[in-house]
């Protein structure tokens, strides 16, 4: 019988107590000299169908921020993709280095051959630095590659169907915060406004919320600035902003020590992966503070229920949008759950999703 994953925390320094800790089946490491290539594939838990999650390329400051990160990211996929009631297991993978200096076809083919190699037990997409094109050059070298563009029958780009289940996540947890889902007048700080924060702040200001936004690359800002009536603050004052909702749409830990103390928001609801440092920690300090958390993996995963269809064999973006749709519901049965038990939310929907992989476990160890 598989065992149970531990609770999210730090990281151990030694790499097999962090597999046994988190659950994970396999770790690849691939490596190449001459085109630079330095990936890591964490292929977390198997039982409900091939491990599907994101490449995600990132200029990590050290090896084992970027291991950290694989193994956090992986370990999310297996409890989305169980919640979303898909039948894939959960991986990830993450490319060392800057998406926008190192990047190459060559270096992208070869990472497709090392997927190639475990033979359909990993099947990769886009995340953070990656994109449809990035992933054509991956088709080159195997099949099992999703989030392809729609001329060639694939799913396209995941950020359109994540930011509308972040969007109707997001109204949902308004509904149990503020007594109506109407975003109208709310202050709403977004962090990142990437391929996924950009749709959503589209969203958000048709339905007249004030916003308020960061990024680290200015020309994202400008972007969203040029479309979008949006205040501008600098990365750190995010925390600060007097803001509705908090929606980090970015990157992972930032609900965290620091941070909670600086948050003023009553709903935290975004697309980021991994937004509690600390899942055991940091959800219950939510809880406690009266902050309505939406747990990550509920809210963002209208990209992966996307390109399920593609995996399934032909792309259906209709049925795509109506399983995205349901985001709504599920959010408030979690959140309701959560509240009649006096407890982290985060925990509630992580053990709603794993006894859905138990039950399969289960069913797939008789004959
Ligand atoms: P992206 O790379 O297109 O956008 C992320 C943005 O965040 C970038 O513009 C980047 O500059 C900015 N950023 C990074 N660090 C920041 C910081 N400290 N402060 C402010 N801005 C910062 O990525 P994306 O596809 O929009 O994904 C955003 C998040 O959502 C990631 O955590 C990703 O894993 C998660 N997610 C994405 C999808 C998807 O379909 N793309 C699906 C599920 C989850």
């Amino acid at each position: 019988m598989i065992s149970e994953p531990q609770s999210l925390v730090r990281v151990e320094s030694n790499l097999f107590l962090q597999l046994d800790n988190l659950g994970h089946e396999q770790v690849v490491f691939c490596h190449d000299h001459y085109t630079g290539l330095k990936a890591i594939i964490a292929i977390h838990n198997t039982v409900l169908g091939p491990a599907m999650g994101g490449t995600r390329m990132w200029a990590y400051s050290s090896e084992s921020e970027a291991l950290e990160d694989v193994l956090r990211l992986s370990r999310g996929m297996t409890f989305k993709n169980a919640m979303a009631g898909l039948h894939l297991g959960g991986g990830k993978a993450v490319i060392i280095g800057d998406a926008r200096k190192i990047k190459t076809e060559a270096l992208l083919r070869l990472y497709g051959k090392f997927i190639k190699n475990l033979n359909g037990k990993y099947i990769t997409a886009e995340d953070m630095g990656m994109t449809e094109r990035d992933m054509e050059y991956i088709a080159q070298e195997t099949s099992f590659v999703a989030g392809l563009p729609h001329y060639r029958g694939g799913s396209g780009s995941p950020a359109p169907m994540t930011a509308l289940g972040t969007y109707v996540g997001m109204k949902a947890a308004a509904k149990k915060a503020f007594g109506t889902d109407s975003l109208e007048g709310k202050t709403i700080a977004v962090q990142g406004v990437g391929s996924v924060g950009e749709i959503l702040i589209g969203y958000l200001a048709k339905e007249n919320a004030r916003i308020v936004v960061t990024d680290i690359f200015e020309d994202r800002i400008k972007k969203v600035a040029q479309q979008y009536k949006v205040t501008v603050v600098s990365p750190e004052d995010i925390y600060d902003v007097p803001a509705d909702i908090y929606s980090p749409c970015a990157r992972g830990a930032t609900i965290n020590d620091s941070t909670l103390q600086r948050l003023k928001a009553q709903v935290i609801a975004g697309c980021a992966n991994n937004q509690l440092a600390d899942e055991q920690l940091h959800g219950t300090a939510c809880m406690k503070m009266g902050i309505v958390y939406v747990p990550d993996f509920v809210i963002n995963s209208g990209g992966v229920i996307n390109i399920a269809t593609e995996i399934a064999g032909s792309y259906n973006q209709a049925w795509a949008k109506a399983k995205t749709e349901e985001i709504y519901d599920r959010v408030l049965q979690v959140l309701q759950k959560a509240e009649s038990q006096r407890r982290n939310a985060q925990l509630v929907a992580l053990e709603m999703a794993w006894q859905r992989i138990q039950d399969i476990a289960r069913i797939k160890a008789t004959y």
